[in-house]
């Protein structure tokens, strides 16, 4: 049994997160490559060490004085490696390099993966495993994307011959040999490639909640757990706004068939979320989670006899090409069809978008609408259930919410629903109501 096990910068954010995490990695033999963030925050106004990075940068940058900013980094980490008791391990010369290096010509990138670097270096010594730099061992190309074949095979012949290591997330080398980040968030990414790279058994992705919930707990007080989860519904609710994981972070497993446990290191007897490919366990409910955003507008275009154009979907969504908006959704009816994009991107081009489409296209008319939130309700045991929707609907219903729009792909894993912005908690709450607390 083979595992790999990444925290998160709260699970490292002082030395008493790191001791929870050094427990955790000792309790089971078989943790043995361990991908670390950086320091996180430790209380809700703190700064993540990431964050204080990238001001290091821009000061730098500007010529200013950075020195208060990398002395705040620093006794972050000599805070952690003192409550550590790490005696005779300091940083001391890596800051002094990472401070020469801002005086030169620093990158963003190079900046801010110090955070996880440094950290690496810490839990390496902490663990007494060996350290890897990802600099090494995962690489992008010119455009900044993932060499996906070359890191898994570099990644592998190097894993092959180190049985336990520590391999800092969130960066790797780009196409020029500098660092190189993921976006933000992406030390799940480095875990997954590692994860990935050594066939582990299970990819563990340590947080600090105890998986999915149904529901955003912003929005529902206390909603249950996803205790398992397939990949394409997670892809569903994270697409809809639910995140815990880095959407990326979904494919180098997936291609191995690793499943992904999110577990919370401060509840670490909690069995979290498991993701995987399928499985033949039924959620405990028809539904496995429900998530949604607000902020989108349609744009309806009608135009008499549009199901007999030949390519009319065509000509309108090359209107929304050319003005580089992406759009979400696409129901259609025989005489209409309706766009749905987001409100922030579309907003400042409408007018340039309808005299795109009128050009194009010559539709009757176009109606534009705002504050339009969507809903996702997802799961793999709708299918082939009867009346789900139909529940769904009466609970909008009695919960007073107008749908102002529908849409079920074929494959009847979710079903979008639109209502107006200010409906939109109460929509959630109805559904959730509907499915968990009255289980029928
Ligand atoms: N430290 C980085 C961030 O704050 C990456 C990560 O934590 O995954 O985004």
């Amino acid at each position: 049994m083979k595992k790999v096990v990444k925290f998160g910068g709260s699970s490292l954010a002082d030395a008493v997160q790191f001791k929870k995490v050094g427990d955790i990695i000792r309790a089971d033999a078989s943790r043995v490559y361990v991908v670390p963030s950086a320091p996180g925050k430790r209380f809700k106004k703190d700064t993540k060490v990431t964050d204080l990075l990238y001001r290091m940068f821009h000061q730098a940058e500007e010529g200013k004085d950075f020195s208060d900013t990398l002395a705040e980094i620093k006794s972050r980490y000599d805070d952690i490696i003192t409550g550590l008791g790490l005696d005779d391990f300091s940083l001391d010369q890596e800051f002094a390099l990472i401070e020469e290096n801002m005086k030169g010509s620093p990158t963003a990138d190079y900046a801010a993966s110090r955070g996880e670097y440094l950290n690496g270096r810490v839990m390496a010594r902490y663990l007494g495993y060996e350290f890897i730099d990802a600099a090494e061992v995962i690489f992008f190309d010119e455009h900044g994307v993932l060499l996906a074949d070359k890191t898994k095979k570099v990644m592998r012949e190097r894993l092959d011959q180190v049985p336990r290591a520590v391999i800092p997330g969130f960066y790797g080398q780009g196409f020029d040999g500098k660092v190189k980040t993921f976006s933000r968030g992406g030390s799940d990414i480095t875990g997954s490639i590692v994860a990935g790279a050594c066939r582990a058994d299970v990819y563990e992705n340590w947080t600090d909640v105890s998986g999915f919930m149904v529901a955003d707990p912003r929005i529902i007080n206390n909603p249950v757990r996803i205790e398992t989860i397939t990949y394409r519904e997670l892809r569903e609710l994270s697409y809809m706004g639910a995140s815990v994981l880095h959407e990326d972070a979904i494919f180098p497993v997936r291609s191995e068939g690793i499943p992904i446990n999110i577990r919370n290191t401060n509840e670490p007897e909690a069995d979290g979320t498991w993701i995987v490919e399928s499985t033949c366990q039924k959620s405990g409910y028809v539904i496995t989670g429900i998530a949604g955003k607000t902020g989108f507008c349609t744009v309806l275009i009608n135009k008499a006899m549009m199901n007999s154009e030949v390519g009319f979907g065509r000509k309108v969504l090359q209107a929304f090409e050319e003005n580089d908006i992406s759009f979400e959704h696409m129901p259609s009816g025989i005489d209409t069809m309706t766009i749905v994009v987001h409100e922030d991107e579309f907003i400042h081009k409408e007018q340039r978008v309808v005299s795109t489409i009128h050009r194009y296209a010559q539709p009757d008319s176009i109606e534009i609408e705002s504050d339009l939130a969507l809903i996702a309700v997802v799961g793999r045991g709708m299918k082939s259930m009867r009346g789900t929707a139909g529940r769904i609907f009466s609970a909008l219903a009695h919960a007073h919410v107008n749908v102002r729009m529908i849409d079920q792909g074929s494959s009847e894993l979710n079903i979008i629903i639109g209502v107006e912005n200010h409906d939109f908690e109460t929509a959630v709450k109805a559904i959730y109501d509907m499915f968990v607390l009255t289980q029928i």
